[in-house]
């Protein structure tokens, strides 16, 4: 039988081979420098658990900034790749394979889709899912949303709004539209008959925790389906129980044409996937392609971990625990507060002012959230965690909240 706990012990024998300042400062002399980081080192965690080289813990609301719904050193996960590695790793598109045709199908039966892609990122779900629209409508124009975040390879990048990513790498690819979100009369107008796709979240992530409205996703699925254009749901965020339903366009009763996963699909092993609804005809061989894409390593632990997450009902956990947490939050009295929003255990706090300081002073109190654009704190915990642990980050949020008025800054 498989005992991961082996070789857990066995990994806490080892001897630590740098300092907590050596690491900092390695990692410092050899990144590539694109990241700004933290003054910390994260050596481990356990479900909504993070510790330090020095060894202090941290309740995790940064969730692997969306990729750790079930926890960080999920043994579930830990045995099902353990297992998988002795088994078969690598085993490229051009064979059929076991564990992918078990992780095709279960994605299918989650979501009401036909037809799938895996790859091994969110912004590769996504640049699929564009290319997958032109090759279907024969159309090369993109509508969408300002403050949308969809990755940072170039036709990711041309549908994300924020500029300090995209400005640096113009030209990037002509014939994308940015409209507000919200706003179904600016998608109305916006939408051409070059229109191939209109690309949106469900609730914007990076851009500021901004749920979508009913009539605005409701409407898009019509406005699209009336032009003959399609709709892709980027779900790499709100994905895997995050929001309070498996994915968040089911509360809304709508599908969309093209649907782009990752983050949480493996339990935090990289991996995406684009899927295609039954509408949709299947595309023509050679057209697109990945090497690592449908690997029976991350395909098992998708299995894995989408079995845990059913199992253990994670999305009415997040469901519940979500709603009494944004009540907490919108229940402290700080005038620094503009407001609370979020869905499921997707949650922002918007602020009148620049997050990064609070950020640092919740980090000192041993929680760990981060940043959804510069006002905004947002809080992605996994979904194991336990309410007890969720008080202790309201009352540090209270406390960092109204500390820096009496100290001034
Ligand atoms: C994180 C994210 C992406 C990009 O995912 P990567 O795996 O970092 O490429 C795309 N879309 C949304 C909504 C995301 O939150």
């Amino acid at each position: 039988m498989i005992q991961p706990g082996i070789i857990l012990s066995e990994f806490e024998k080892q001897e630590e081979s740098y300092s907590p300042d050596e690491i900092r400062e390695k990692e410092s002399v050899h990144t590539s420098g694109v990241y700004s980081k933290r003054q910390v080192t994260i050596v481990r965690g356990k479900g909504a658990h993070l510790w330090d080289a020095d060894g202090k813990e941290y309740i995790d609301c940064v969730g692997g900034q969306g990729a750790a719904n079930i926890g960080h050193a999920n043994q579930v996960v830990a045995e099902a790749i353990y297992r998988q590695a002795q088994i078969l790793v690598s085993c490229p598109e051009m064979f059929y394979n076991d564990k992918r045709a078990m992780v095709g199908e279960k994605l299918c039966n989650l979501t009401g889709m036909a037809r799938v892609f895996l790859c091994n990122s969110g912004t590769e779900a996504v640049e699929a899912g564009i290319k997958f629209a032109r090759l279907l409508t024969g159309r090369t124009e993109m509508i969408a949303a300002m403050r949308g975040f969809h990755g940072r390879t170039f036709g990711a990048l041309s549908a994300t709004w924020e500029k300090k990513y995209r400005t640096p790498f113009e030209p990037l690819v002509p014939g994308y539209k940015h409209i507000p979100y919200n706003d179904l009369d600016a998608l109305e107008n916006a939408i051409t008959d070059q229109t191939a796709a209109v690309i949106l979240e469900v609730v914007q992530g990076e851009g500021g925790v901004n749920p979508g409205k009913e009539e605005f996703l409701l409407g898009a699925r019509e406005i699209t389906r009336k032009n003959g254009c399609l709709l892709i749901l980027d779900e790499v965020q709100t994905g895997f129980g995050r929001t309070g339903k498996m994915f968040a366009f089911q509360h809304f009763g709508i599908i969309p044409d093209i649907l782009c996963l990752a983050k949480s699909i493996a339990g935090g092993i990289p991996m995406g996937a684009c899927l295609l609804s039954t509408e949709m005809t299947a595309l023509a061989p050679q057209t697109h392609g990945s090497t690592f894409g449908g690997n029976p390593l991350a395909a098992s632990a998708a299995l894995a971990s989408i079995q845990f997450i059913e199992e253990n009902n994670l999305p009415s956990r997040a469901a519940e625990l979500g709603v009494w947490f944004v009540q907490q939050l919108a229940g402290i009295q700080s005038p620094l507060i503009r407001e609370v929003r979020g869905k499921g255990l997707m949650v922002g706090v918007e602020l009148k002012q620049k997050v990064t300081p609070f950020l640092q002073k919740l980090m000192d109190k041993g929680v760990m959230a981060l940043p959804a654009g510069l006002t905004v704190m947002r809080f992605l915990p996994p979904l194991v965690i336990e309410k007890s642990d969720l008080e202790i980050v309201v009352t540090a949020v209270r406390d960092v909240l109204t500390d820096s008025l009496e100290s001034g800054d």
